[in-house]
């Protein structure tokens, strides 16, 4: 379907997902089943805005795979192959929104903006915050250029970058515990406080162009295996080596504190690493970054068997992080310049690096629409 508001002069891609966003209820419990069209006609047009929907898949986000989002990394690509295209928002599930919208900006090399969105209350019901998001996402996408994949939400304007979900049903979802939130977005206006950081975006891997959600046996495309493995008091390197021999190819161990388990632990990483698997060190506190304190276990040690640290990045979106070097490095048989790359994607900015063209910093005002 297209919808056009007066002139149309922006013209916006509207992908649909699934998520609490279309979902209805089933009998027992809400599921993702509303078509985007049908997403899309909960929401008012923002004025000059001309909207054409994609329908690509219709999942709630607890069941994203890789595939998944590789297949709507091809989308997006696909999509801005169309110079008159102006912007893309995603509609999606909050459950697994931070780690695709982290695989897009990733691999988003692009002026043009991606949006993500969802709801935290169902699809037509009274008090849905969906319409509201939705209405907000596009005309952010309609605003801005330069600032990479973006989460809006409750009236806020995120980085792909370090933004969680913090809140399970609250409609104030996301925020970047460790960071300013990036701008706001209400009365026909898109106020944007600070330019995200980011790295150098990743070429789009050979995996998102043969990528098929659900696709199983020779129809699936192989893709590495990343776990995530907690630390707690009592935790031993059990699930850790559990992980190794199920195959993962790239592990992130969430640790205590600012990135400590234990000796026991430490060898079992080393022992991983000698064996080619990329090991990621996040932690489960929420805020702060990660830092080289301790021994005895802790991220002294740890680096020193060969993880890298995620920096102010949580374990979901370390994840992605080790996924993408993999899809992108995987076969080069060269793990320190694999290690390297993983480092660059953690870290996230490079400032010197032209390929990411942000323009130079920005704290602008945008009037929606009209920048
Ligand atoms: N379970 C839902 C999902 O992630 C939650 C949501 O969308 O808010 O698809």
């Amino acid at each position: 379907m297209k919808r056009t508001n007066d002139g149309g002069a922006r013209r916006i891609v509207v992908i649909s997902t699934g998520g609490t966003i279309a979902s209805r209820w089933q009998g027992t419990g809400y599921a993702a089943d509303a078509s985007g069209d049908d997403v899309l006609a909960t929401a008012p047009l923002p004025e000059d805005v001309t909207v054409e929907v994609v329908d690509l898949f219709n999942v709630n986000s607890s069941r994203m795979t890789a595939a998944h989002q590789l297949a709507l990394l091809r989308t997006v690509q696909d999509t801005f192959a169309d110079p008159g295209v102006d912007g893309i928002v995603v509609t999606h599930g909050t459950d697994t929104l931070e780690e695709t919208a982290f695989l897009l900006d990733l691999h988003h090399a692009d002026a043009r903006p991606v949006v993500l969105t969802g709801a935290q209350r169902p699809f037509g019901t009274g008090d849905g915050d969906g319409p509201g998001n939705l209405y907000d996402a596009l005309q952010v996408a309609a605003t801005v250029r330069e600032l990479g994949v973006l989460v809006v939400f409750d009236g806020r304007v995120h980085a792909a970058r370090g933004t969680v979900k913090t809140q399970t049903l609250a409609a104030d979802a996301f925020s970047d515990p460790s960071a300013e939130r990036l701008g706001r977005v209400g009365f026909s206006r898109v106020d944007i406080e600070r330019q995200p950081e980011r790295p150098a975006p990743l070429p789009l891997p050979a995996a998102a162009r043969t990528a098929i959600p659900g696709a199983t046996g020779p129809d699936a495309t192989p893709l590495p295996r990343v776990d995530i493995v907690t630390h707690h008091s009592d935790g031993d390197p059990f699930l850790f080596n559990a992980a190794v021999a199920a195959g993962a190819r790239g592990i992130v161990l969430e640790a205590t504190g600012a990135g400590n388990a234990t000796p026991e632990i430490v060898a079992a990483v080393a022992d991983a690493v000698a064996e080619g698997v990329l090991v990621a060190v996040s932690t489960r506190v929420p805020a702060g970054p990660l830092a080289e304190i301790y021994t005895g276990g802790g991220a002294v040690d740890l680096v020193a068997a060969g993880a890298v640290l995620t920096g102010t990045l949580r374990s979901a979106q370390a994840r992605i992080a080790l996924l993408a070097t993999l899809l992108a490095d995987g076969g080069s048989g060269d793990p320190a310049r694999t290690t390297a790359l993983l480092r660059r994607l953690l870290e996230g900015p490079v400032r010197a690096e032209p390929a990411l063209a942000t323009g130079g910093s920005r704290s602008a005002t945008a009037v929606a629409g009209r920048a």
